[in-house]
């Protein structure tokens, strides 16, 4: 009863020499021990007992606390008072006992983490006591939080070596067609991880003066930039520029954690960036063959304080992204060497038989028809023997020109032979063919080397062949060029300088 702690229900019946005895007892041990009293009516509630402890701990006197309970619960910080409600009654239903931590304003203001532990038991005029006791936890609550965070961060650097080695893998088996696709997959997983809202690939370009944006991922509902960032000018980014220096002399990231807060040089880039709604980005150089190529970045429409260790995070994706693109560089050149004939820089036949399978199958499978027109240059071998091989190998290169020049990138163009050359027009039927090589025929006659004083020209014949004219299956690469070779045979044997096709010689 408050005020009579003689008599108190509590320790109803502790003989008061044993009650001496338990407070000092109560009063040695570090939490404070209690007695918890709800009435029947669950409308008042109070410490019948609670020891001394609780005035140093707290500030309050255990002789208020055991008239009302209430100041003790004016305490529990706030977030954590509905929470220790619904558990007290839950525990007075059940009679199960009544366990729960939470943060307790003590004396010195300062909040700590608190748990109490106590069993319930119900009295004979239908109010509940709990015996037990509260224990500050705090330091417990410090070990707990910091193991926490440290496995939160032993997961997250596992994660991302996961992401890391499923990204390698799958630079490792790309095919050449597939950078671009795994590059926008890399931006997306990456983007996805370190949660922003831009993930993308720059390329410098003309000595560091230009940038493209390449491959950019956006988060769901963000504008994507891309078309507006091709060949960008940097000349009037004074700051960025000075970043760019960093990057390629030092490797370095740049970072920039808040866009307003940029130095007065960069009002342009602050412009820029507001444009986009960026708040934070980072950068990282890409460097391909210890040159720097580009740069990788992440940008936050939101005011982001980047993780310690962004940077080198940064740096490892950089380096994927520099190796993938390394290796696609060298592994396209050797590929080009391997099917570029290296005087006129034209496919050879390696490229071109299967470019002309490829058509085929287009042919058979949607009806999209084509004709083979084989060239071969007039007296070639005269040419050589009176002007010598480097004209002739000019002459060789010039011609190629002039096909370029009369043929589109649909079409392909190859150099079969010393002096031959078959160019595929795709899209073509055997009346289109006779004009689209007098074009050729044309820009041939006027064409004029001189050489040594005297004016060189020449002249080239020709034999087509279009696909529909094979009527036998099936239609293979070779059967097209030996038709095409045939009239040019022909071509040759009427005198040369014209073409033979599906109607016969035509002096072009
Ligand atoms: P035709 O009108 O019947 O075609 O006579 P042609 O002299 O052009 O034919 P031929 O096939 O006898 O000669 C082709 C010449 O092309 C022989 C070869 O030395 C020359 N040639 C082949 N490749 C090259 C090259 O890369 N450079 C140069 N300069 N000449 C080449
Ligand atoms: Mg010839
Ligand atoms: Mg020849």
């Amino acid at each position: 009863m408050p005020g009579k702690e003689k008599t108190s229900p509590a320790l109803g019946e502790t003989p008061p020499s044993s009650e001496r005895f338990f407070r000092k007892l109560a009063s040695s041990v570090p939490g404070v021990l209690f007695t918890y009293q709800v009435s029947a009516d669950g409308q008042s509630h109070r410490f019948p007992f609670i020891s001394d402890r609780v005035r140093d701990l707290f500030g309050i006197d255990p002789e208020l606390l055991q008239g009302d309970a209430a100041s003790m619960f004016t305490l529990i910080a706030e977030e954590d008072r509905e929470g220790i409600e619904a558990s007290i009654i839950l525990s007075s239903k059940t009679l199960s006992p009544w366990c729960y931590q939470a943060r307790m304003r003590e004396r010195s203001g300062q909040l700590q983490w608190y748990e109490a532990t106590s069993i319930p038991e119900q009295q004979a005029d239908g109010s509940i006591i709990w015996y037990g006791q509260f224990i500050n936890i705090d330091h417990y609550k410090a070990l707990e939080q910091n193991l926490r965070k440290s496995e939160e961060e032993a997961s997250y650097q596992a994660r991302f070596q996961q992401m890391i080695a499923a990204l390698s893998a799958e630079f490792i088996h790309l095919g050449f067609s597939t950078i671009d696709e795994c590059i926008d997959q890399l931006l997306q997983a990456i983007g996805e991880f370190f949660q922003v809202d831009r993930a993308y690939v720059y390329a410098f370009a003309d000595n560091f003066s230009k940038m493209t944006n390449t491959h950019e991922w956006c988060r769901e509902g963000v504008t994507a930039v891309r078309e507006s960032q091709q060949e960008v000018d940097v000349s009037g980014f004074a700051w960025w520029q000075a970043q760019i220096r960093g990057m390629i002399e030092q490797d370095k990231v740049v970072f920039v954690e808040d866009a307003s807060a940029l130095p007065a040089e960069a009002a342009e880039e602050k412009h820029l960036l507001q444009s986009q709604g960026v708040q934070s980005m980072i950068c990282a150089p890409i460097i391909v063959r210890g040159q720097v190529m580009g740069f990788f970045g992440v940008d936050s429409l939101s005011l982001r304080p980047w993780r310690r260790d962004q940077s080198h995070l940064m740096i490892i994706v950089s380096g994927l992204l520099s190796g993938a693109l390394e290796r696609n560089q060298l592994e396209e050149e050797l590929v080009s060497r391997s099917i570029r004939d290296p005087l006129t820089g034209l496919y050879n036949r390696r490229y071109l038989l299967p470019r002309m399978e490829e058509m085929l199958a287009a042919c058979n499978r949607y009806g999209e028809k084509f004709c083979v027109v084989m060239f071969d240059i007039d007296h070639f071998k005269r040419i050589n023997d009176s002007f010598g091989h480097l004209m002739g190998d000019k002459i060789l290169q010039r011609f190629t020109a002039l096909l370029n020049e009369c043929s589109r990138t649909t079409d392909v163009v190859s150099r079969f032979g010393g002096e031959e050359f078959i160019v595929v027009f795709a899209g073509v039927n055997q009346s289109d063919v006779a004009g689209l090589t007098a074009r050729i025929f044309q820009s041939v006659r006027e064409e004029a080397f001189d050489c040594a004083g005297t004016t060189l020209r020449f002249t080239v014949s020709a034999g087509a062949v279009c696909v529909s004219e094979l009527t036998e299956q099936p239609v293979t690469p070779e059967a097209l060029i030996s038709f095409a070779d045939e009239r040019l045979y022909r071509a040759k044997e009427s005198g040369r300088n014209c073409l033979v096709d599906a109607f016969g010689v035509s002096r072009i």
